[in-house]
């Protein structure tokens, strides 16, 4: 059955919270007032939650990692490209270098059977079929240059691909960054003014009952609630009339808590007492 007891602060060793006897936990007391500053602290808390969530999930975040990944596989796909470039640049001008060197032999072979220097028949023969074969290896060796050449293309225009890519995800990168940090910056201009107003709202709390409502906020989220129409704000469950007619009974200055949830009840002339 729900109870309503009166609050006791921590088990500190605070000297200011012990009473002589030996016992370390005394009633809490604040005055209505103050109690009252516990709802308004809990608004700011509650605001200061929900910044802080913003904060950690600003969907500008999840993309900025989207695009932080797609921009490291863009780079290593560029690297890729350059190197393959080069490798088939050094292909081309190998097989082209081979290329003339085979046309420069057959000019040579040419000259040789055009002037007539060569008369034996044998001789002859033997010519003419070494410029046959160095055709046939200039033939081979122009498709290799045409290869590598088409090659090279194909990994130009994927590189220009990627390059084209990589330059519109450093576009939406920055664009994103931007409108992530004009969120960061609301966000702290909001939780600075919260914070602000949080401070100057604790300091009319006295200390003890300060260091409990945060202990319950610690363990529960929310450290105090309204009584509102019998029923406790805090876990929305309605008090029984023998728990409210002891809370009717309790002194105003005394800090009662739900036995339920175990946070602060607070007050007010709405709580139907
Ligand atoms: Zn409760």
């Amino acid at each position: 059955m729900p109870a309503v007891t009166a609050a006791v602060a921590p088990p500190t060793p605070d000297p200011a919270t012990v009473v002589s006897g030996g016992a370390n936990v005394r009633p809490v007391k604040a005055s209505p007032e103050a109690q009252l500053r516990l709802l308004e602290l809990a608004d700011l808390d509650a605001e200061l939650t929900r910044l802080d969530h913003r904060r950690r999930s600003l969907p500008e975040v999840a993309q900025l990692a989207q695009m932080d990944t797609r921009a490291a596989e863009l780079r290593d796909g560029i690297v890729m490209a350059d190197t393959e470039l080069g490798d088939l640049g050094r292909e081309q001008t190998r097989a082209e270098h081979d290329v003339e060197q085979v046309r420069s032999r057959i000019d040579r072979d040419r000259a040789r059977l055009d002037g007539g220097q060569v008369s034996a028949a044998r001789e002859l023969e033997n010519l003419q079929s070494e410029v046959q074969s160095l055709l046939r290896r200039q033939a081979d060796l122009e498709e290799i240059v045409l290869d590598a050449m088409e090659r090279r293309e194909a990994a130009d225009a994927r590189r220009a691909e990627l390059a084209t890519e990589q330059a519109s995800v450093a576009e939406q990168a920055a664009g994103l960054t931007a409108k992530r940090d004009a969120a960061l910056k609301e966000i702290g201009e909001q939780e600075a003014k919260a914070q602000a107003a949080r401070t100057a709202l604790a300091a009319d709390v006295p200390a003890d009952v300060l260091a409990l409502y945060d202990r319950i906020r610690a363990q529960q989220g929310v450290g105090a609630a309204m009584l509102r129409r019998g029923r406790c704000e805090g876990c929305h469950l309605s008090l029984h009339t023998v728990d409210l007619n002891q809370i009717r009974a309790a002194a105003p200055d005394e800090v009662v808590r739900c036995e339920e949830c175990r946070r602060i009840l607070v007050r007010t002339a709405e709580s139907g007492l």
